[in-house]
């Protein structure tokens, strides 16, 4: 196995997962099998309890584990499935050191970070990146490991440790380093600052680990007179320096890489240069320039909880991407703060209220993700209302299925306290109930996470359509809450339809409208499936005008 370590320095936020990612998209299209792992060194167990708000989408695995968001990125990027050790934490190391100290696994020795915990890490590195990741048998040729935080960070300590470790073990042939940086520009003079970095190289430097490759963010293109001075400071050849300035879709990165020769100097440390091919990207640069000159437009209503943040949102942004592009649509996503429509709002914010009914009624389709508690949610409910009344395309992800269901019940059923068990656990009418897979006492772990398998029960209907007639399809999921069983008679007999099913035939999956021209609500998460060359199925149907949907359905 060879190993390529992305570590980031300076500042947070540079994109090192998206240059981590791209690195694994050059590596790949030199022919290289690739897998990745992503260490976060903060103590959560996973990124399950974490708020979005703050920390942007829990992404979802098909083995259910709650993961960084960069996951995300590096499924879609390489097009492979990732486990939830592909994600390692401080919280999951210690996990497993503690559980075999009270075991008596250490024999009666002081447990300590180095080398018990250090040990940890590098044994769960080299395990989780044997794992095949793509489909095909045995492991990868590359491991990209993406060390979050920046170097120098009190809680990254045992992971530098434990990786400077393995680059000696592993040797020089099979380990190159990666070190992401900023080079600011200062001043009215303009000059690009090297300082920053050298000081973070400093800092590598004496934990033991030198890069062999300077992946530098900067706004405009680096000058040959700032690479010289960074190679002379920072100790990595003129050609290891990347420069990965701005560029108009993130799609341009491995271009951009590949440009540079960033494969050639990453293989040659590897010792790779035999093995692997030229890199083949006319894919990547196909769709980097349709996206650069789509002119026409698709306005997409975001009616949601967390919308500050549009991190929190970030597979769903990307899977609006993929079907847009592969429709030629720009997508213009207008995020509408859900509590913004509701009446309270008209009296106490009038203008954010005037501005979030303008921004519906404009929008060519309304789509409500998933989300959790009782915030927002009769917003999302009178978005869901316009939609269906409107005969405006509606895609309810998750909560936005439950909140249809809700909203008919209520509308169209008469059933004016129809509630979720979420918001409400007194309500007279639980259209929407806790049905956990396990026990219904024991607590923690009560979500149902990861791929099931959805049955579909009529090939008439658009879902089957749009999913190419299958019979079945297997979609993540990340809920407590479904439609309550015993009310689907009486909302099937008043017009809405379930066409998806699990395999019990209990747990509703897919809703649909038949009156309407697409108004779909699903109880999974299409969104984390979406791939740039392979666009959710559902997300086309939903992302366009109803000519659009009507083509795709023909197409
Ligand atoms: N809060 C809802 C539930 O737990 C919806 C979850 C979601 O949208 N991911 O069922």
């Amino acid at each position: 196995m060879k190993y390529v370590l992305i570590s980031g320095g300076v500042v947070s936020g540079l994109g090192k997962g998206v240059t981590a990612s791209s690195i694994g998209v050059v590596l790949k299209a030199c022919g290289l099998r690739v897998t990745s792992i992503k260490i976060d060194p903060y103590l959560n167990i996973d990124a399950g309890t974490m708020s979005p708000f703050e920390h942007g989408e829990v992404f979802v695995l098909d083995d259910g584990g709650e993961v960084d968001l960069d996951l995300g990125n590096y499924e879609r990027f390489l097009d492979v499935t990732l486990t939830k050790d592909n994600n390692i934490t401080t919280g999951k190391i210690y996990q497993s050191v503690l559980e075999k100290e009270r075991r008596g696994d250490y024999l009666g020795k002081t447990v300590q970070v180095v080398p018990h915990i250090t040990d940890a890490i590098k044994d769960w590195v080299q395990s989780v990146a044997a794992i095949p990741v793509d489909g095909q048998e045995g492991p990868a040729d590359v491991c990209v490991i993406e060390l979050g935080g920046t170097v120098g960070d009190i809680e990254s300590m045992p992971f530098i440790e434990a990786l400077r470790q393995l680059s000696f073990s592993v040797g020089p042939d099979n380990f190159c380093l990666i070190h992401v940086s900023l080079i600011p520009v200062l001043g009215v003079v303009g000059e690009q600052k090297t300082k920053p970095t050298q000081h973070s190289v400093r800092e590598l430097r004496a934990l033991g680990l030198t890069p062999h490759l300077l992946a530098c963010r900067s706004a405009e293109p680096l000058l040959q007179n700032t690479k010289d001075k960074l190679s002379q400071f920072c100790h990595v050849p003129v050609e290891n320096i990347l420069n990965i300035h701005d560029v108009p879709n993130i799609w341009h990165i491995p271009l951009l890489l590949r440009n540079q020769n960033a494969h050639h100097s990453i293989l040659q440390q590897l010792n790779l240069l035999e093995k692997a091919t030229s890199p083949a990207l006319q894919q990547w640069t196909k769709m980097a320039e349709t996206y650069d000159n789509i002119t026409d437009s698709v306005k997409i209503a975001m009616v949601g909880k967390y919308v500050g943040l549009t991190d929190s949102y970030l597979s769903v942004i990307k899977a609006l991407l993929h079907a847009c592009v592969a429709l030629s649509l720009r997508p213009s996503i207008d995020w509408i703060a859900a509590s913004d429509l509701e009446d309270d709002s008209a009296k106490s914010t009038p203008q954010a209220y005037a501005t979030a009914w303008e921004t519906l009624k404009r929008a060519n389709c309304v789509l409500v993700p998933g989300g959790f508690g009782d915030r927002g949610v009769k917003g999302m409910m009178l978005a869901a209302k316009y939609a269906r009344e409107n005969n405006v395309p509606y895609l309810g992800i998750c909560l936005g299925m439950q909140i249809s269901v809700i909203e008919f019940a209520r509308s169209v059923l008469g059933l004016e306290r129809a509630n979720s068990v979420e918001f409400d656990a007194q309500t007279p009418n639980p259209v929407v109930i806790f049905m956990p897979e396990g026990s219904r006492t024991h607590m923690g772990s009560t979500m149902r996470l990861g791929s099931r398998r959805t049955l579909l029960q009529t090939p008439d209907c658009i879902t089957s359509k749009l999913y190419g007639n299958s019979a079945y399809v297997d979609e993540r999921h990340r809920h407590r809450y479904e439609v309550n069983p015993d009310v689907i008679r009486t909302l099937e007999e008043a017009g809405l339809k379930f066409v998806g099913k699990d395999e019990t035939g209990n747990r509703m999956e897919i809703l649909e409208l038949p009156s309407h021209p697409y108004y779909v609500g699903v109880q999974f998460h299409p969104e984390f499936k979406s791939r740039p060359a392979r666009p959710s199925a559902l997300f086309l149907g939903s992302g366009h005008s109803q000519n659009c949907l009507f083509i795709t359905c023909n197409s």
